[in-house]
């Protein structure tokens, strides 16, 4: 079974629809989507939409619930929290209702899919580093748990009872008793200084994974976020992959 994990397209639909190209070359099994199809980018219905035609395997991101009216946004800075403003009145009703009905989490034998944390996840924390991963490892029971949020690439890897392992390889073989926390970046908005939109392939027969990065046509998103009136700083950080 390999499956390409996605996720935080945050309404970037030239990224989205670049990495689904790419993910053909794959050939994939499935795709699950990790969280944020919303929030920050100008083309939410059309990410939407798009993500409807790809996959059932999905779950909700906090700006996916936030941007529904399901959680308020008091917690988002600035700039999240107006474009939040600007996606909730951009959103069709179906596609709100959509979004209202997304689950926390998904489970699929060896492995475990959430936004942020499978530690209590509609709290929506962050695992950064390998003392936050070493706090989750003991709240799931999955081989893998793949995650999203940070928007940063990332593996935490415990093998037995050493010390969580944090290590940032673009391509893995996991030990058949380890146990991993896996974040494959974001497609929409990279936060990890590569602006190249960001995904994972997992392989569960030799137990590889690979992650992938993706040009796409970042000057017509640019535009798009200017001409909708979003932030401009939304538009910049693209290009800087922050
Ligand atoms: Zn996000």
């Amino acid at each position: 079974m390999k499956t390409a994990i996605i996720s935080d397209v945050h309404g970037n639909l030239e990224a989205f629809a670049a990495v689904c190209e790419s993910i053909k070359q794959e050939h994939v099994d499935r795709i699950i989507f990790l969280g944020d199809i919303v929030g920050y980018g100008a083309n939410p219905n059309e990410c939407i939409e798009q993500l409807q035609s790809l996959t059932n395997y999905v779950v909700a991101g906090n700006h996916d619930w936030a941007a529904a009216g399901r959680q308020s946004s008091h917690a988002f800075n600035a700039f999240a929290a107006e474009a939040l403003e600007w996606t909730r009145a951009e959103l069709t009703r179906e596609n709100t209702l959509f979004l209202m009905s997304l689950p926390l989490s998904l489970d699929m034998n060896e492995l475990q899919g959430v936004h942020a944390s499978p530690y209590m996840p509609d709290r929506w924390r962050y695992v950064f580093n390998a003392e936050d991963a070493e706090a989750v490892f003991v709240t799931f029971s999955h081989r893998l748990c793949f995650v999203a949020h940070t928007h940063c690439p990332v593996i935490f890897a415990k093998l037995d009872d050493a010390p969580v392992v944090r290590e940032l390889p673009a391509m893995a073989t996991f030990h058949p008793y380890g146990r991993y926390i896996i974040n494959c970046g974001s497609v929409g908005q990279p936060r990890d200084g590569d602006p190249r939109a960001s995904y994972g392939v997992y392989d569960a027969r030799d137990k590889r994974y690979h992650l992938v990065r993706v040009e796409y046509d970042l000057l017509s998103v640019q535009k798009k976020i200017r001409l909708a009136g979003l932030p401009d700083y939304l538009a910049y950080r693209l290009s800087v992959g922050r």
